[in-house]
């Protein structure tokens, strides 16, 4: 299933950002499906559900989806038109030269995070600079410390 694979695609990316910024936990992602993207959004907001049973970081967090429109441009009249409404043909001249300039993507277009789980990250952040100097003083020879170590 083509959402799937989105959706774990998706999530890899929130999850990476929500780590490098000291996230705890994301409240919401707002996708922007392309009109003629092949995916289905009720598809993708049950693989969303899904998965976010699977992650800390997405536990509850809420999937919006936005759908951008699709458009076409002509080579030949340098016009744009609805893809939907004309298909391949420009509605203007006539011409086969056409292609799609927006319309089959799928982006993140927005991450909403809680200000309280912002908060807390302070702490999380100062326990993991703490691990890095570790591990860097002892050239890797000493195990990771535990995260429960940190005060
Ligand atoms: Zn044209």
């Amino acid at each position: 299933m083509h959402e799937l694979g989105i959706v774990f695609h998706i999530a890899k990316k929130v999850e990476s950002l929500a780590v490098e910024n000291h996230v705890n936990h994301v409240a919401k992602v707002v996708l922007e499906i392309g009109e003629v993207s092949t995916v289905i959004p009720s598809y993708l907001e049950d693989c969303w559900k899904w998965k976010c049973t699977k992650s800390e970081i997405l536990k509850d967090c809420q999937l919006e989806v936005e759908m951008i429109p699709a458009v076409t441009f002509c080579e030949d009249c340098e016009k744009t038109y609805g893809t939907v409404e004309h298909g391949k043909i420009c509605p203007y001249c006539g011409s086969e030269h056409t292609y799609l300039v927006q319309g089959n993507e799928h982006a993140i277009r927005e991450i909403v995070v809680y200000d309280e789980d912002c908060e807390e990250n302070a702490d999380a952040e100062a326990e993991s600079e703490a691990l890095e100097e570790i591990a860097h003083e002892d050239n890797g020879a000493m195990p990771i410390a535990d995260e429960t170590v940190a005060e």
